[in-house]
C-alpha cells in the first residue's frame, strides 16, 4: 500500500467518524425520569458508550409553535410540563448550558423557513427526562428547535434534511417522540400490560418502513391501526425530522424495542 493510500483511508475514516450520530428516542411517561427499568438502564448505557458531542439539539414532541423557533437561551432551565405526577418529578432538575452559537448556525443551516430566536425556552420533559440518564453530569450543553404545528409531514422532512449539515459541527441530534402513542388508551395500572394490537401493527409496519427508507410510506400512513397509533401527530414527527437526517447508506440500529402501558411503543434508534 502506498503511503497516500494509507492517507486517503485515514482521511475517509477521520470524515466518517466527524459526522454526529442522530438518536431517535420514545421517551413515554414523563415519570421514566425516576423509574429504574430496561428503557432507563439502556439510556444508561447509550451515553457510557457514546463518545461526547460538543452540543445536543433536540427536537420533541413537547415544543409546538406558530412558526419555527430555536432557543438561544445560555441557561436553559428544566421545565415540568406536565400535571399530577408525584412530587419527586417537580423536585428533579436537570440544567446543562445551552448552546447560542451552535443554534445561530442552525439559522443559517435552514433555508426552508425563517427560524427565528427564542430567549426564554427551557428544556421540556421529551429532552430532560431522557438526557439526565444519558449524561447524567449535565455537561454536554443543549439546545431545542421547536416543531410549527401549521406545517405539513414534508416541511418536517425536508427541514431535517437541513439539519444535516450539523452534524458535520459536532451536534448530536435527538429527535424525542413516540412511534406509538395514545394516552386515551394507556392501561394506567401496569406498565408492561400486553400491547394493543393495534400497537403491535403499527410499530411492526414504521420499522419496516424505516428499515426500507421509505419515506413516503413513513408520510402517507393510512388506515385503523395507524389512527389508533397516531391519533395527533406530535409525538410521530420527530421520527420524520429523523428520517430526513440519514445519509445514503448510513447504518440504522435499534437500540429500544419495547412497550410501556400497553399502548405506547418505546421503539428507539441510532442513525449513524
Ligand atoms: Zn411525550
Amino acid at each position: 500500500m502506498q503511503l497516500q493510500d494509507l492517507h486517503r483511508i485515514t482521511n475517509a475514516f477521520k470524515s466518517r467518524s466527524a459526522v454526529s450520530p442522530v438518536l431517535f428516542i420514545g421517551h413515554g411517561n414523563p415519570m421514566n425520569a425516576v423509574w429504574d427499568n430496561d428503557f432507563t438502564r439502556t439510556l444508561t448505557a447509550l451515553g457510557k458508550r457514546m463518545e461526547k458531542p460538543s452540543a445536543v439539539l433536540v427536537i420533541s414532541a413537547h415544543w409546538e409553535t406558530v412558526g419555527t423557533y430555536v432557543s438561544i437561551n445560555p441557561a436553559p432551565r428544566t421545565i415540568h410540563d406536565f400535571g399530577g405526577f408525584p412530587n419527586e418529578l417537580y423536585a428533579f432538575n436537570y440544567t446543562p448550558a445551552g448552546h447560542p452559537q451552535l443554534a445561530k448556525t442552525l439559522k443559517e443551516v435552514v433555508t426552508v423557513t425563517d427560524v427565528q430566536e427564542d430567549r426564554m425556552m427551557g428544556l421540556d420533559h421529551g429532552a430532560w427526562t431522557i438526557l439526565k440518564y444519558i449524561w447524567p453530569a449535565a455537561d454536554v450543553p443543549v439546545f431545542e428547535m421547536s416543531m410549527d404545528y401549521t406545517k405539513g409531514p414534508d416541511f418536517h422532512f425536508q427541514l431535517g434534511a437541513q439539519l444535516k449539515e450539523l452534524r458535520k459541527k459536532g451536534v448530536l441530534i435527538i429527535c424525542s417522540g413516540n412511534i406509538v402513542h395514545n394516552v386515551g388508551m394507556m392501561d394506567w395500572k401496569d406498565i408492561d400490560a400486553k400491547p394493543h394490537d393495534w400497537a403491535l401493527d403499527f410499530d411492526a409496519f414504521v420499522k419496516k418502513q424505516i428499515d426500507g427508507r421509505n419515506v413516503d410510506a413513513l408520510i402517507n400512513y393510512s388506515g385503523a391501526s395507524a389512527m389508533l397509533a397516531v391519533p395527533t401527530n406530535e409525538h410521530y414527527l420527530p421520527l420524520i425530522y429523523a428520517m430526513g437526517m440519514i445519509d445514503r447508506n448510513e447504518p440504522i440500529q435499534y437500540i429500544y424495542e419495547g412497550y410501556q402501558f400497553a399502548s405506547l411503543s418505546m421503539r428507539c434508534f441510532q442513525i449513524g
